[in-house]
């Protein structure tokens, strides 16, 4: 009897569990020469059983790659097949999310009765959901809050729109939570409409002189599934089950950043259904991104800037990433890119990796960026990693959510203020 009571306990412990990580480790690795570099690009487009946190870019450039321990020796033997400069980051990637979820559960929850959200720790997608429509109440004439339509399992993708009125105004573009396990990326815009709203009165110029058009979380059944019980914390694609790629009906899920049309499936991404950068069965195949060109190209208009918020890896990034060759207007979009990032570094000293291809051998087609630039006609086009450069990668401590989003609300300032 007491056996069949521990066994009852076993299997709804590991049923009411996410996926566990033990043993897994995180190698970052850099390749030395063309030859290193090709093995690692081959391993990244072919191979669905190593997750890379960071992809491969250049000789000379480091990439972080989550290993299984079942591959761990292989993998080693690589890197020295290769003469690969290696080092192990972490050694368990499981202790890594132990701890940070330790860290959210010891967090009190200090959310104002205004506000599902606080940017003290991480809240899930219906917290922020919430928080979209309170902060519309709250200034009815300054924020309006609507769907960009329904994701595949039915959460509505909520947009919110801050104006306060007239005709003729430029617009930002801005999204988050594209890539589901990037959750400051969410802690980040969220906490954006809080301050331009909050706090339009200390900086009423950055509301007054622009519509923003943000969108939190694009990948709400993604982002959900990494705080589900029963999920996967380092989940990064969309949650539909997919027939269209190699690997059949028997994987989940399209890497929206690389399901775009404009220059679609062109490099650095998967065929596989199986991949972290599954591009899908074609261009726009999946509703999710379907809704969110669709509402971009409702304000492409207006819009003269769209950034786009992922982590980690610190670099603010400017197209193209489908090509190497640059865009006429590089000087200008790395000029302020440069602005911006002056500005961030100020605040803790933190540093940011500028560009877009110089010196980058290796390309990443499908990306929301290059499509709004290139498709959508909107000339200021970043993609924004922030923190860390991998010590956490995507577990960045809670505590680290208000130092990052200060610093980058000081690039943001000089983002907006080119446009005025
Ligand atoms: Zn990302």
């Amino acid at each position: 009897m007491k056996l069949l009571i521990l066994l009852s306990v076993l299997a709804a412990s590991a049923i009411a569990s996410q996926k566990r990580y033990d043993g897994y480790q995180l190698f970052q690795v850099t390749p030395k020469d063309q030859s290193s570099f090709e093995a690692m690009v081959q391993l990244y487009e072919q191979s669905e059983n190593y997750d890379f946190w960071i992809a491969p870019r250049g000789i000379d450039i480091a990439m972080d790659i989550m290993v299984p321990p079942a591959y761990v020796s292989v993998f080693v033997d690589l890197m020295h097949a290769y003469s690969m400069e290696y080092r192990v980051k972490m050694i368990d990637v499981q202790t890594v999310l132990d701890m940070a979820r330790e860290e959210r559960e010891r967090t009190p929850r200090v959310a104002t009765p205004r506000y599902s959200v606080d940017w003290n720790t991480y809240y899930d997608f219906n917290d922020i959901s919430a928080f979209c429509n309170e902060i519309a109440a709250a200034h009815p004439n300054m924020v309006t809050v609507s769907s960009i339509g329904r994701s595949y399992e039915n959460r509505a993708i909520p947009m919110v729109k801050i104006s306060t009125g007239g005709s003729g105004k430029k617009a930002i573009v801005v999204d988050g939570g594209i890539h589901a396990r990037e959750w400051i990326s969410p802690a980040f815009v969220t906490w954006l409409i809080n301050e331009l709203v909050e706090n339009y009165a200390a900086h009423p110029q950055y509301v007054d002189n622009i519509d923003w058009y943000i969108m939190p979380v694009i990948n709400p059944d993604g982002y959900q599934f990494t705080f589900a019980l029963t999920g996967d914390r380092l989940w990064r694609k969309n949650r539909r089950p997919n027939n269209d790629g190699i690997g059949g009906s028997s994987c989940l899920g399209t890497d929206m950043n690389r399901n775009f049309g404009f220059h679609w499936n062109e490099g650095g991404s998967s065929a596989n259904g199986c991949s972290d950068t599954f591009h899908g069965g074609a261009a726009f195949s999946e509703v999710e991104t379907q809704h969110v060109r669709d509402a971009v190209l409702a304000v492409a208009g207006p819009a003269e800037m769209y950034l786009t918020f992922h982590a980690y890896g610190q670099y603010w990034l400017t197209p193209w990433g489908y090509t190497a060759t640059l865009p006429s207007d590089y000087t200008q979009l790395y000029n302020l890119a440069v602005s911006a990032c002056n500005k961030l570094t100020a605040v803790y000293g933190t540093r940011y990796t500028i560009g877009s291809s110089t010196n980058v051998l290796y390309v990443a087609s499908g990306g929301s960026d290059d499509w709004a630039k290139g498709g959508a006609g909107i000339p200021f086009s970043y993609t924004v990693e922030m923190r860390d450069e991998g010590l956490y990668g995507f577990e960045l401590p809670a505590r680290q959510i208000l130092p990052n989003n200060l610093e980058v609300w000081e690039g943001i300032k000089v983002m907006a203020e080119s446009l005025f």
